[in-house]
């Protein structure tokens, strides 16, 4: 086993060590964390706060970062504690205040780009082009009210969109969706060959206790399981809803929707029961 090396971090064989990566052409530090295992294995890659307002997932990040045991990793841990230090500060839905976009709409980034272009660039080249998985924990932003659910991508390449909906199924939450949005940490990670999940938990502007253990959970109890070799369990269409698969879990079905309910302007939206009509676009 080498030594896992992050810019000028440097963790040996069962050893972890914390520190920043340094966005290039800006001020920003991300606080990461490495772990280097004593047998090899796979380089799970780990990221939160690339909106900076969602805390369960900032948390998650930097509770599993504190409590990962180097000696029982098989292969390397990569955990970025927040993505858009910029937004965390600022309180910020969705955007780096630095230059008004949403980071999760750039990706793989521009390293001559914008503050957001830079940091998804910094994040995707040391971080997620890296990987043999990567999660991009997401915890429901502060204007989000939100039934927790995973996304995954459909990148044509069936072998990574399958590991990927079988890490989605590993990390547990019930409800697993097929993305289509450009621009994505999880969708460039899949179009690069990478099978990612962008697990999403919480919301409101809080730390939310029951999200911040579904993130937790899924870590310390599944994410350890993760090994080279996943295999995807069989899966069927869900009539009607092209972006939503059922699986078979014991004796049930389970399925996912997801209708982004938005008030226009500064109104309030009133939720009924009723099926609500397809958003035109999606915020993840
Ligand atoms: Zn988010």
């Amino acid at each position: 086993m080498e030594a896992l090396t992050l810019g000028a971090l440097r963790a040996e064989p069962g050893t972890k060590v914390t520190g920043f990566l340094e966005v290039p052409g800006t001020a920003i530090q991300m606080p990461v964390t490495l772990a280097q295992g004593t047998v090899p294995g796979p380089l799970l890659s780990i990221s939160a706060g690339v909106h900076g307002g969602e805390y369960p997932g900032i948390e998650a990040a930097i509770q599993t970062a504190a409590s990962l045991d180097p000696q029982q990793v098989r292969g390397s841990v990569v955990i970025v504690h927040i993505v858009d230090v910029p937004a965390f500060h600022g309180r910020n839905i969705y955007i780096c205040p630095l230059d008004g976009k949403n980071p999760n709409r750039v990706f793989p980034g521009n390293p001559k780009g914008t503050v957001s272009e830079r940091l998804a660039h910094a994040l995707f080249s040391e971080v997620i082009a890296r990987a043999q998985f990567y999660v991009d924990l997401h915890g429901g932003d502060i204007n989000e009210g939100l039934v927790p659910f995973t996304i995954i991508m459909d990148s044509g390449d069936r072998e990574v969109d399958d590991r990927a909906l079988t890490l989605a199924r590993v990390y547990g939450i019930r409800y697993v969706i097929r993305g289509r949005v450009a621009g994505g940490s999880y969708a460039a990670a899949a179009q690069r060959g990478i099978p990612a999940i962008l697990p999403e938990a919480g919301g409101q502007g809080l730390l939310d206790q029951q999200a911040l253990q579904i993130h937790l959970r899924a870590h310390v109890t599944r994410l350890k399981t993760v090994r080279g070799d996943l295999r995807p369990r069989p899966r069927r269409p869900c009539p009607g809803h092209p972006g939503v698969h059922l699986e078979r879990d014991g004796s049930r079905d389970r399925a996912g929707l997801a209708p982004w309910v938005r008030s226009a302007g500064g109104s309030t939206a009133l939720v009924s029961s009723a099926p609500p009509p397809a958003p035109s676009s999606s915020p993840w």
